[in-house]
């Protein structure tokens, strides 16, 4: 039966709400979306979330995690802007960032923790996801602060949020993303074969637009990217969330290519880099 408390956008929604650059507009008018992500272990994970933001429009992209991954993402996104953080330290006074991204490749160890807190201090929009989640849920004060949070889980993460079984999330995927809002305070993207975007009043998006040629390592980050881009352009956590869902899934369609013949594999690099085909379409 129809749920009155689901929605979706359609693809004239999302691009009303899309931030465009007017005649004045500068780069940091557009947006500076701050990326700590990787680590000396996990490199790709920065590479694909700058990438994300990147390709999703971001005015300025600056990164901020260890020397590899800074390394990796210097090589591949020379727009981004680096700074290299030494073990434990957090990210400090970072130029004119307005939303901030964290958590991808970022690791769960004893060094993880400085950056995280000191990421999660600031009074701008943070997105949470991957390894920040993993922190999160060891440390739930983590995710009570003053500025909007959004936390983009998959299933199992969202379930070691909520200390109930991956299943179970699966199961009833619609009333714990809504329990998760409501309970955590923040907003929440469920990612999945469809995915749900809550937040406490609001009805819950759906978004469809995505293809199983998604579930491939690496298309999450890049997800956590686009929204990230939009929360500095300055869109709410709810619209950033749900305008990035759908593009993210438009992207990955388009790197396939047209259902029935003709699709083919995709890796989640292809998928940042369809981002604008997506807007375009
Ligand atoms: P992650 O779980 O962080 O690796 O992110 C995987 C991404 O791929 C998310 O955006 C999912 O919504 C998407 N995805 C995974 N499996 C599917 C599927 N079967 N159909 C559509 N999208 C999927
Ligand atoms: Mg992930």
């Amino acid at each position: 039966l129809p749920d009155p408390g689901v929605t979706a956008l359609t693809g004239p929604d999302v691009a009303d709400r899309l931030p465009r650059p007017g005649a004045e507009s500068d780069k940091y008018r557009r947006g500076v979306v701050g990326v700590v992500a990787g680590s000396d272990r996990f490199t790709g994970a920065a590479v694909l979330s700058v990438g994300g933001a990147v390709r999703a429009g971001a005015g300025l992209v600056r990164f901020a995690s260890a020397a590899e991954p800074v390394a990796q993402v210097r090589a591949r996104w020379p727009e981004a802007v680096t700074t290299i953080l030494a073990p434990g330290e957090g990210v400090g006074e970072v130029g004119r960032v307005q939303a901030w991204v964290l958590g991808p490749g970022m690791g769960t160890g004893d060094d993880a923790h400085a950056p995280a807190r000191s990421v999660l201090d600031t009074d701008v929009p943070v997105l949470l996801d991957a390894d920040g989640l993993t922190l999160a849920s060891r440390d739930p004060g983590l995710l009570r602060r003053p500025a909007p949070t959004l936390i983009t889980p998959h299933a199992g993460e969202l379930g070691r949020l909520l200390g109930v079984p991956r299943a179970e999330i699966e199961a009833r995927r619609l009333h714990h993303v809504r329990r998760a809002a409501r309970e955590l305070g923040v907003t929440v993207l469920l990612k999945g074969s469809t995915t749900l975007v809550a937040e406490e009043g609001r009805p819950v998006r759906v978004n469809v637009t995505g293809t199983p040629w998604l579930a491939t390592g690496g298309t999450g980050d890049v997800l956590a990217g686009i929204a990230g881009a939009f929360l500095a352009g300055g869109m709410s956590c709810y619209d950033a969330a749900s305008c990035a869902a759908h593009l993210h899934g438009l992207a990955g369609r388009l790197a396939a290519g047209e259902p029935g013949a003709g699709q083919a594999p995709i890796a989640a690099l292809d998928v940042a880099l369809h981002v604008p085909a997506a807007v375009r379409a």
